[in-house]
């Protein structure tokens, strides 16, 4: 007998037809003398239905109240999942995050989790229920419901397996398992038997979707084992995300992440002095605004220097008008930013005992003309932001270029 922590996206719970299938899934584990707590998201397009409600009040709506309002999604397919399974004569019992006191911190939108109380669940189990818990939300230590960013019912699932010590996270979702990039943009893209945490952590981090970042932080943290499933098949393995240490030998490359969310922000003619990258970022940091990539030229005439970064899309405004104010207080020449920048990032462990993947990434790209506007590299990575217009055209050139439609 074993203890699986199962999540069910979106698509997965979108109509009761679908409930009615995780249902049987979960039936089917139960039957083979598991013990099951089920994690699902709200039905597909319900969050951003929500968030769209809201907006039509408040143009940036409060905070507190968009996690009230959001946090209902998950509350609508527990009951109805817990239902489904009491048809099929399951014993169910459905928990909101509250209702468990998944313990978060008080950053509405974003929270993080704390601490988990796991006894009722426990209880619950050994009681011989299907445990369905509420993705995406917790509850701060003065009450308040708290939700934990978007795609945050992956990190709900993870967190449940590190605290209930499951024997496997499952992520069922709308595809069979983690690819070597986005299948939906790159057909040609080839399901992933295994990859390792840092390279999915790298993936999740650089805009792969299909895992929430702080999922595969924690499953990293606690090491959970963690499966990336389809919920649309009977049968699968789909993709296990491992550690180093127990794959065999690694490709170079093991896949593509890209991100269309990038803005980017350059100041030029600044004093090249101690001191500048703090009098341009610090302000930046001080509303609250992350940044990704930062590059600092060397300076042509060895008094200034040119700033460039990039900042999440939907902080570019903001951090503009930011910029604009502290200019004259910088001795910048001018400020500039593009909101029509993309990412586009390849990720493997290989990279570490392999030359010349840069070399060959920037001349694939140069072959169809897309210019590298930033670049970055990490061990494990190596990122170029390029005009968000040939986003689709460079994923697909530079999975062809490396080969990874074929397994390693
Ligand atoms: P869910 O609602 O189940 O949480 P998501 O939409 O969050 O599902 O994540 C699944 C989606 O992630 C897939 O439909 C796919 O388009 C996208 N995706 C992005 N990158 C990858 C990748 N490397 N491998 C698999 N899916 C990916
Ligand atoms: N329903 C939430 C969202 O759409 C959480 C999740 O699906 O993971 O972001
Ligand atoms: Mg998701």
């Amino acid at each position: 007998m074993a203890l699986i922590v199962q999540k069910y996206g979106g698509t997965s719970v979108g109509s009761i037809e679908r409930i009615k299938n995780v249902a049987q899934r979960v039936a089917r584990f139960k039957a083979q003398g598991h013990q099951v707590v089920v994690v699902v998201s709200a039905m597909t397009g319900e969050t951003n239905r929500l968030i769209g409600l809201a907006k039509e009040i408040q143009s940036h709506p409060d905070p507190r109240e968009m996690d009230v309002l959001v946090s209902t999604g998950e509350q609508v397919t527990i009951a109805l999942l817990s239902m489904a399974l009491m048809e099929m004569g399951l014993k169910a019992k459905s928990y909101t995050g509250a209702q468990v006191r998944i313990l978060t911190d008080a950053a509405h939108t974003k929270a993080r989790i704390l601490s988990i109380d796991e006894e009722n669940l426990r209880r619950d189990l050994n009681a011989g229920h299907v445990v369905v818990v509420a993705g995406f939300q917790g509850v701060d230590e003065k009450g308040n419901i708290t939700t934990l960013g978007r795609g945050g019912s992956d990190t709900t699932g993870v967190a449940l397996a590190a605290a209930l010590k499951a024997d496997e996270c499952q992520i069922y979702t709308d595809v069979d398992g983690v690819y070597t990039t986005d299948p939906r943009i790159v057909p040609e893209a080839r399901k992933l038997k295994t990859i390792t945490f840092e390279e999915m952590l790298e993936m999740a981090s650089l805009g792969s979707k299909v895992l929430q970042i702080r999922s595969v932080e924690f499953a990293g943290k606690y090491k959970v084992k963690l499966r990336v499933l389809s919920s649309f098949e009977e049968e699968g393995e789909g993709t296990l995300i491992t550690f180093e240490e127990d794959a065999m030998e690694q490709p170079i490359i093991s896949g593509i992440a890209f991100n269309r969310d990038e803005a980017k922000i350059t100041v030029l003619g600044v004093p090249d002095r101690p001191g500048i990258a703090y009098a341009i970022l610090g302000p930046v940091a001080e509303a609250n605004i992350d940044v990704d990539m930062i590059i600092q030229n060397v300076g042509a005439d060895g008094t200034t220097t040119d700033f460039t970064f990039t900042v999440h899309r939907n902080d570019f405004t903001k951090a503009m008008e930011i910029l604009k104010k502290v200019q004259s207080a910088i001795g910048a020449r001018e400020v500039k930013g593009d909101d029509k920048t993309a990412k586009v990032s390849l990720v493997g462990v290989g990279m570490r005992s392999h030359s010349g993947i840069a070399s060959n990434m920037f001349k694939t790209l140069a072959a169809e003309g897309i210019n590298s506007q930033m670049i970055s590299t990490s061990e494990i990575k190596i990122s170029v932001v390029i005009d968000e217009k040939y986003l689709e055209l460079a994923v697909r050139v530079l999975h062809k270029a490396f080969n990874l439609e074929q397994a390693a």
